[in-house]
């Protein structure tokens, strides 16, 4: 069976977003190719939004809003906000700003890294890992500077394993990673006549390139067709080139890196695109639907552009203030805030066959199970009654699953951007997730069915949201 719309757009998605920059400018493809219209924050936009439009914006270029206002938008009356939230970064290991270590044993360059969030970092051996991220390029007169997305493709980096010959067995059994001394990944032999050079040592080039490895400045430079002198910054990741791909007997199975969370920001993206176009639903939605997808989650999303930041309170402020020309004003944003709801959807564990007891057996999600309504008594998770209900019911009305999860009480439980949301904006909020395996891998897994119930999900609660909000008043 050929794989879903969903399914072949995240198949392309995932192996198109190396980084946090490429997985915003790919969705913000999407989103211009579905009409909606890019504004800026350092713009105004007073006159510029109006009932029925498409919009969406960047910070960072890392972190995405996204939103389209209902037809029925009443200034008099605002409705609330319905929001899709998630995050845009993966755990991954970055280029440090002096990434030059000169050659090591056995004539090996290697680059100078630092690891990004917690991630599983012994998957990420043996690998054939490229670079990819963001990179200043100055114009040739130097008179200004502009960012260029690169992706060098080809497999470049490694890092070995140490062979099992040379291990201890207390060494093999503590399979133990030092961050700072083992994850320095191989760039190549310090034989010039292979190609390496020192063309960083010319006179004019400033620190931050004659602090970064040569051979690795060329390799961008001739990437981006600048020159080596024209670097001005970059932030530069490691990737494994291993495209995402079907897997299990039946095709069951998407693997990929970055599920956590590129999953999210495809299919809510995916969904906004198909709320847009529904004409009918639209003209009649007295509510604005947001997708926003936040970058830093990963290191706890207090940053300018995490779901810390005045993001999200400010993207309902400011756009309800641009609709209300004239009649906003602090009561009525509370009215709007009030109303206002937010899924915010991470990955969630689905049981290990080979860890089952792990799992409270009770509350054990399954891949292709469906949604995971993530519990969590301790606020770890922003599920309540109410909000769970709401998406229990949306769901159900659409005929899709969902499954429940609570996490063990002798075991830590993660968290996400739902209770960092709802802190700062108070604006009443939900935490759901895909489930997949190897969470934090370089190569994680989950059911492809979960992605199309996502989409399905995700346009359900831009579609009923506000009648089932009447249906429980005076409930939350
Ligand atoms: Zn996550």
């Amino acid at each position: 069976m050929a794989p879903t719309p969903a399914v072949t757009a995240a198949l392309e998605h995932f192996g198109a977003s190396p980084t946090q920059f490429h997985n915003c400018a790919n969705l913000k493809d999407r989103l211009v190719a579905a009409g909606f219209s890019e504004i800026s924050e350092a713009d105004t936009w007073t006159g510029a939004l109006s009932p029925g439009g498409k919009y969406f914006y960047t910070r960072n270029t890392s972190t995405l809003v996204a939103f389209v206002v209902g037809g029925a938008y009443n200034p008099a009356s605002p409705g609330g906000f319905k929001v899709v939230g998630g995050h845009t970064d993966s755990p991954n290991i970055r280029i440090k700003p002096h990434s030059k270590r000169g050659a090591g044993a056995g004539g090996a360059t290697q680059l100078n890294v630092e690891a990004y969030g917690g991630g599983l970092w012994h998957t990420w051996l043996d690998r054939d890992l490229s670079v990819a991220g963001r990179v200043l390029v100055r114009s040739p007169d130097g008179s200004t500077v502009t960012q260029q997305l690169v992706d060098l493709e080809r497999p470049l980096l490694t890092i070995p394993n140490l062979c099992i010959h040379l291990q201890t067995g207390d060494e093999r059994a503590a399979l133990k990673l030092n961050k700072e001394d083992h994850l320095q990944p191989i760039l190549a032999l310090a034989d010039k006549t292979l190609g390496g050079g020192a063309a960083a040592d010319d006179a004019g080039v400033d620190n931050f390139v004659k602090g970064h490895e040569p051979m690795l400045l060329q390799e961008v430079a001739r990437k981006l067709g600048c020159e080596v002198s024209q670097i001005a910054d970059f932030e530069l990741a490691l990737y494994d080139t291993n495209k995402a791909a079907l897997s299990g007997i039946n095709k069951e199975f998407l693997a990929s890196a970055r599920l956590d969370n590129q999953a999210t920001c495809i299919t809510s993206a995916l969904a906004i695109i198909e709320y847009a176009g529904m004409a009918d639903a639209v003209a009649k939605d007295a509510d604005v639907s947001l997708i926003a997808l936040f970058d830093h989650e990963e290191v706890g999303s207090a940053s300018a552009v995490g779901a810390g930041s005045p993001i999200m309170g400010e993207a309902v402020r400011r756009i309800s203030s641009a609709l209300n020309t004239g009649g906003g004003n602090e009561d009525f944003f509370q009215t709007t805030l009030r109303k206002s709801f937010v899924i915010s959807c991470d990955q969630a564990h689905a049981v290990h066959p080979n860890y089952a007891h792990k799992h409270d057996k009770n509350h054990a999600p399954k891949m292709n199970g469906g949604m995971v309504i993530k519990n969590n008594a301790n606020q770890r998770y922003t599920t309540n009654a109410f909000t769970g209900f709401i998406v229990r019911e949306i769901a159900r009305r659409a005929n899709l699953n969902t499954q429940e999860f609570v996490v063990r009480n002798d075991c830590p439980c993660g968290s996400t951007i739902g209770p960092i949301i709802s802190e700062k904006t108070g604006i009443r909020c939900m935490d759901v997730g895909m489930p997949q395996l190897a969470m934090h891998s370089c190569r994680e897994i989950m059911g492809t069915s979960d992605l199309d119930n996502a989409v399905s999900l995700f346009v359900s609660f831009f579609e009923t949201f506000r009648s089932l909000d009447e249906m429980t008043f005076g409930c939350a």
